[in-house]
């Protein structure tokens, strides 16, 4: 048993004084095109966290997931009806406060597992963690999946940045949820070849702005079951050797 809610507090209290180390799944409530749920960032984030404490475990390093974050900051999507977005500072000390509770209670490291990309987002978990590590000097580790260093290991159109509920996204939650994919939606898709990493940098303030007018981009109608269970291989990877390296392993 992995997640750490459905221990009992006994069992995680234990868990957590043995030098557990946890991962913190941080997700979004946003819009993924017209073929993919609201909880596309939570359930990608989750299935990684499981698979790399299975994983992690199985090495000797006890590991649990926490509940998800399910709310972020999601300026971009905003124009969408479903998408609710938090303030930064409400994420920065939402993600600040987790850590420093887990790590009052003995844990031995605490990893972000993260799939929300919007760069405001990605600042305030950089920002949760310098302040974790000013006030406990602990590290919290988290693969950067925007650095290039862990971006290499992902899919071409991941890399090229027109990943919002396209091939990649699409692929992830088919492996994980496949019951969640709304099938006849997703192939009636179009290829919207727009990287809004590169509109992003160009100025684009939302989704529409960018040109992804059905809260997507990329190529859902490529994914597939298999691509997905690869991207999972690959994600929980990164976050097993972000925990190795954190702990000098
Ligand atoms: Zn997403």
């Amino acid at each position: 048993m992995k997640s750490f809610q459905n221990h009992t507090w006994k069992e995680a209290g234990e868990a957590l004084t043995r030098g557990a180390v946890v991962i913190l799944p941080v997700g979004s409530t946003e819009a993924h095109g017209p073929h993919l749920p609201l909880a596309t960032d939570v359930i990608i984030s989750e299935e990684m966290s499981l698979r790399a404490a299975e994983k992690l475990s199985a090495s000797g390093l006890e590991t649990l997931v926490l509940p998800a974050i399910a709310y972020s900051v999601t300026d971009f999507s905003a124009d969408f009806p479903g998408t609710i977005s938090i303030r930064k500072e409400t994420a920065v000390s939402l993600i600040h406060d987790i850590c420093v509770a887990v790590y009052e209670q003995g844990a031995r490291l605490i990893a972000v597992a993260n799939s929300h990309l919007e760069p405001e987002h990605i600042a305030s978990i950089n920002d949760a963690i310098e302040a974790v590590k000013r006030e406990t000097g602990r590290p919290v580790a988290f693969p950067d999946k925007t650095r290039r260093r862990w971006a290499e290991k992902l899919t071409e159109e991941f890399r090229r940045g027109d990943c919002h509920a396209g091939s990649y996204e699409t692929s992830l939650i088919m492996a994980a949820r496949p019951e969640l994919v709304r099938e006849d939606i997703r192939l009636t898709l179009e290829r919207v070849p727009i990287s809004i990493a590169e509109k992003i940098r160009e100025g684009a303030r939302t989704f529409n702005e960018a040109g992804g007018t059905a809260a997507y981009f990329g190529d859902p109608r490529a994914a597939s079951r298999a691509e997905g269970e690869a991207i999972y291989e690959a994600l929980s990877e990164m976050i097993v050797a972000s925990v190795k390296e954190a702990l000098g392993q």
